[in-house]
C-alpha cells in the first residue's frame, strides 16, 4: 500500500549541458509505471524550471531547500510560496548537509517542514545519525529526536516522505547494510505508531539514502520497511534507472 518512492538529489551539481544530458537519460529510461513507483528528481534551484519543463510527465521535481517562512528581506533565500507559484510539487528539507554545513537546527528544520506543507508543497524530510552517534549507540535517540521535532509541528503527514540518511553513508561508498537500514526504518515506523498514529505509521513512506547504487539497491529494496531511496551521486548517472527499477 506504500508506493515505492525514488528521489534523485542532484545536490550542487550540473551545468546547462550536463542537466540536459541527465534529463535525456531519464526521459529515455524504461521504468515501471507511476502506479508502482513515484520518481522525483531534485536539481539546483537555477535548473528547476528547465528540468520541470523538459522532463517526462511521469517524473516530478523537488527543490533542495526553501525558506522557513513568508518571503521578504531574506537575501539569497527562496520561499515556499515561490516554489508553489512555479508548481514545483516537492521540496527536500533537513538534509544533513544543510544541518551540518549551514547550521540548520532541528527546530529550524521542523519549522520549515511545517511551513512548506502549509503552502501546499510535499516534503522529503531527512533524518540521520553521524558515525560518532552510531558508535556511541545513540542512533535511535538521534533519529527519534529529529523526527519528533518535525512531528510536533505537523497536523497532517499525508504529504511527507521520511528519508533516513545516515551521515556516515552519504557520499562515502559505505552503504548501510540491508539489516542496518531495516532496523532503523522499523524503529522509525514504530516511533510513528506510538507517537503519531497507527495509520500514519502504516502509510508513511520511509526511504533510505546514503551510497545507494545499482549494485546494492535490490537487496535494500527487499527490506519490509524500506519504501524507496533518496539517491545522491548515482542519480546523476544511467544507474539511476536501475535504482528506479528496484521498485518491482
Ligand atoms: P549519496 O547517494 O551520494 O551517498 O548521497 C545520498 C544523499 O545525500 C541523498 O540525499
Amino acid at each position: 500500500s506504500r508506493k515505492f518512492f525514488v528521489g534523485g538529489n542532484w545536490k550542487c551539481n550540473g551545468t546547462t549541458e550536463g542537466v540536459k544530458k541527465i534529463v535525456s537519460m531519464l526521459n529515455n529510461g524504461v521504468v515501471p509505471s507511476q502506479d508502482v513507483v513515484e520518481v522525483v528528481v531534485s536539481p539546483s534551484f537555477v535548473y528547476l524550471d528547465t528540468v520541470k519543463s523538459s522532463l517526462r510527465s511521469d517524473f516530478h521535481v523537488a527543490a533542495q531547500n526553501c525558506w522557513v517562512n513568508k518571503g521578504g528581506a531574506f537575501t539569497g533565500e527562496v520561499s515556499a510560496e515561490m516554489l508553489a507559484n512555479l508548481e514545483i510539487p516537492w521540496v527536500i528539507l533537513g538534509h544533513s548537509e544543510r544541518r551540518a554545513l549551514l547550521n540548520e537546527s532541528e527546530e529550524f528544520v521542523g519549522d520549515k517542514v511545517a511551513y512548506a506543507l502549509a503552502r501546499g508543497l510535499k516534503v522529503i524530510a531527512c533524518v540521520g545519525e553521524t558515525l560518532e552517534q552510531r558508535e556511541s549507540g545513540s542512533t535511535m535517540d538521534v533519529v527519534a529526536a529529529q523526527t519528533k521535532t518535525i512531528a510536533e509541528r505537523l497536523l497532517n503527514w499525508t504529504n511527507v516522505v521520511l528519508a533516513y540518511e545516515p551521515v556516515w553513508a552519504i557520499g562515502t561508498g559505505k552503504v548501510a547494510s540491508p539489516a542496518q537500514a531495516q532496523e532503523v526504518h522499523y524503529e522509525l515506523r514504530k516511533w510513528l505508531q506510538e507517537n503519531v498514529s497507527a495509520e500514519i505509521a502504516a502509510t508513511t513512506r520511509i526511504i533510505y539514502g546514503g551510497s545507494v547504487s545499482g549494485a546494492n539497491c535490490k537487496e535494500l529494496a527487499g527490506q519490509p520497511d524500506v519504501d524507496g531511496f533518496l539517491v545522491g551521486g548515482a542519480s546523476l548517472k544511467p544507474e539511476f534507472i536501475e535504482i528506479i527499477k528496484s521498485a518491482t
